[in-house]
């Protein structure tokens, strides 16, 4: 094999010519590897002795996609446009050995040759729209002329890659290599066949496409609007497609490159590919000696089958780990099993897990009242009452029942994890793992770290988190950790606007807009408005406890700060805007006119400020760590890249100045972060 660079080889073997990348880990299409493509294959085209050549990677995979760390930056090494114009074009054959994931400008490599064949355990997709972009190269004009308008728009827009059987069938792979043969054998034989048989080139760009008509565009539009709400590259997507259903290739390429190139300089793209990079970064614990080992987890212990010990069972169910969950009555025991089981046979029941799959899970759950059933178990997660004394009765309990070295989680959502912790002779085994509502849902878990939890601990806790198909995030000790401790800043403020002018339905269309699922008092309704409030306690004293007194305690009693019918649909309450008004003239606050910016400025600012706060405290690692809190835990949208993100995007100084206007408002003790307002002054950013 001769060398064409450091990544890029070309051999030639019986008129074949075999051109093999080899950049680890993943064949990442980045300027040294472009280059030498460029090189090898201008090589194989001009020699007189290649018949057919073979494009293939070394290692775990064909290569992966571009390399998006050189987005946004300026352009260096070959172009990727003129090398596969060159191959495409080329008068030689060229067919695509395929093993590993060929995905984005990957896959649109394999696209521009006129074969592919590929291993079964292959897959292939254009994942472009996960990073805010479209499939930039010839992609959304290709892919449709292979598969059709309908399928290109369903796989370009959801992203989800292909098994290599199925690529075969939809007429993206030519050939299927059996598993274990050699695929670069298998490469040579299929180009000498191709000459052999004196099979025409293959160019794509000549195909036509089925099935774009106009009506497939509308539909397809108004059956995902709910999906695509907020984001730009599914609709820059479908009118790619659209060029490429109407237009010559060349003109339907133009508008590709048009439409990418608003994506990949539009704050949107640059905010999910930030998210790319600061999702693998939460992994990373700071101060963590090197080659920390873990604790295996191979048995959990969870107590309490409630809402969260019941989701919290199933992540573990759900990978083949036997849990053992406790409760205090049995009654309760029976209602958390029955709803466990309910949720699987739900999920069967929709075609997405056999019956077979519900009983495998439902038999490595072991119910039992008997705490000391936990003795042998690797991992407790303790997910009782929200009370400290409870809390810490048990903890203490379980110091004398499980064995030695097992790691104690408690799902705590604001309580002190030290002082838990205080209640066992082992604090160093004792972290906080706080899983978010539904608990077999939710991506996200903060991993709490107290003061004396082991760093063998707080690995466990985060490997476990990742096992589980979790985004761990560490977190310091404080009331409310990195999320609670923000949400508490929106709440506050949608309550005190309620107040001042604003009405519940104003609050929660400004927070739709800007792409939460829902506003504050949708939530708080779906929740339940009565969680931690009892009759026999109520004094009045907020909105929320009056609705509660007068049973509107949210989506379960049909009313809270909405109405609701038979089907949980809502609609304003006229009942609620009397409420209000009667409160505040009772507390003698004068009403006022109250715009959407200043009500998306009160929700959002003092988050940010909180934020600033937490990470000056050491309680996030990063800032970036704080938006994947708010991402996989609370739904901000990804395309506003997280709190700390999109106060980037808006300046550090518009934020200060907006929070000194609105401070008088922000509630007694307010106070700007130091660490806002010094990167205000010096005009600095959060986050890279
Ligand atoms: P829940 O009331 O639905 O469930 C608590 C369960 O614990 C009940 O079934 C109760 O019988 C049981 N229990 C109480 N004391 C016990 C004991 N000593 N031994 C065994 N079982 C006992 O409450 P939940 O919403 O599941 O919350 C549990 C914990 O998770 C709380 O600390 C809460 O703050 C936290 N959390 C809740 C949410 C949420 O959205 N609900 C989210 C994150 C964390």
């Amino acid at each position: 094999m001769a060398a064409i660079n450091e990544v890029i080889d070309l051999s030639v073997e019986d008129g074949v010519a075999v051109i093999t990348s080899n950049h680890q880990p993943v064949n990442a299409l980045s300027a040294i590897v472009r280059d030498g493509l460029t090189a090898a294959f201008e090589q194989a085209f001009g020699d007189p002795a290649v018949q057919a050549i073979v494009l293939t990677c070394a290692g775990r995979t064909f290569f992966a996609g571009a390399d998006i760390s050189e987005f946004g930056k300026p352009p260096k090494g070959a172009s990727l446009h003129a090398l596969f114009d060159r191959i495409e074009g080329a008068d030689k054959p060229v067919v695509a050995a395929i093993h590993g994931t060929s995905l984005g400008g990957g896959f649109e490599t394999a696209l521009v040759c006129h074969y592919r064949i590929a291993v079964p355990s292959a897959k292939v997709g254009l994942p472009e729209v996960k990073l805010g972009l479209l499939p930039g190269a010839g992609g959304t004009q290709r892919l449709p002329r292979i598969v059709g308008a309908a399928k290109a728009l369903e796989m370009m827009t959801g992203g989800a890659p292909v098994g290599a059987k199925a690529g075969l069938a939809m007429g993206l792979v030519d050939e299927l290599v059996p598993e274990g043969e050699n695929l670069r054998a298998a490469g040579i034989a299929f180009a000498k066949r191709v000459l052999a048989e004196k099979r025409p080139l293959r160019k794509i760009r000549t195909m036509s496409v089925a099935g774009g008509s106009p009506e497939l565009f509308a539909e397809f539009r108004k059956a995902n609007a709910k999906a695509f709400r907020g984001f730009e590259a599914p609709e820059a997507i479908i009118q790619c497609v659209e060029a490429a259903a109407t237009l010559p290739f060349d003109e339907g390429q133009a508008a590709e490159r048009r439409l990418f190139m608003g994506l990949v300089q539009g704050v949107q793209s640059q905010a999910q590919r930030y998210m790319f990079f600061s999702e693998r970064a939460a992994a990373k614990i700071d101060g963590l000696p090197e080659g920390t080992a873990v604790r295996p987890v191979k048995k959990v212990g969870i107590i309490g089958a409630g809402t969260m010990g019941g989701g919290i069972a199933m992540n573990f169910l759900n990978r083949g780990i036997p849990v053992t969950i406790v409760e205090t009555q049995q009654a309760a025991l029976d209602r958390g099993v029955a709803t466990i089981r309910k949720n699987y046979e739900n999920t069967a029941a929709k075609g997405r897990m056999t019956q077979d799959d519900v009983e495998k899970r439902m038999g490595l759950l072991t119910p039992t009242l008997d705490l000391n059933a936990l003795a042998d178990v690797d991992l407790v997660i303790e997910a009782v009452f929200e009370n400290m004394a409870i809390k810490k009765e048990l903890f203490a309990k379980l110091d004398a029942i499980v064995k030695p070295g097992a790691v104690l989680a408690s799902n705590t959502s604001y309580l002190d994890v030290n002082e838990i912790a205080s209640a066992t002779k082992r604090p160093q085994d004792v972290v906080g793992m706080h899983f978010f509502s539904p608990a077999n849902v939710m991506k996200l878990l903060e991993v709490v770290r107290g003061a004396k939890t082991a760093p063998d601990v707080l690995a466990t806790a985060m490997e476990v988190g990742k096992q589980i198909g979790k985004v761990a995030v560490v977190a310091g000790v404080c009331h409310g950790f990195i999320g609670n401790r923000m949400l508490a800043q929106r709440q506050a403020q949608a309550n005190a606007l309620i107040l001042e002018g604003a009405l519940p339905w104003d609050v929660d269309r400004v927070a739709f807009d800007f792409g939460w699922p829902m506003g504050p008092f949708q939530m708080s309704d779906l929740a339940g408005l009565d969680i931690g409030w009892s009759k026999e306690t109520s004094k009045g004293a907020t909105i929320r406890e009056r609705l509660c007194e007068q049973d509107r305690r949210g989506q379960k009693t049909g009313a809270g700060f909405y109405d609701y019918d038979a089907k949980r649909n809502r609609s304003n309450s006229a009942l609620v805007e009397k409420l209000i008004l009667d409160f505040a003239a009772e507390k003698g606050i004068q009403r006022r006119q109250i715009d959407d910016q200043e009500i998306l400025e009160r929700l959002v600012y003092p988050m940010i400020n909180e934020g600033a706060k937490i990470l000056s405290e050491g309680i996030a690692q990063r800032a970036s760590d704080i938006d994947v809190v708010w991402i996989y835990g609370y739904g901000w949208p990804v395309y506003r890249g997280g709190p700390m993100f999109y106060a980037d995007t808006v300046g550090a100084a518009k934020v200060v100045a907006a929070l000194q206007k609105h401070a008088p408002r922000l509630g007694e003790g307010f106070a700007i972060a130091p660490l806002l307002r010094e990167l205000a002054q010096a005009g600095k950013r959060f986050t890279g």
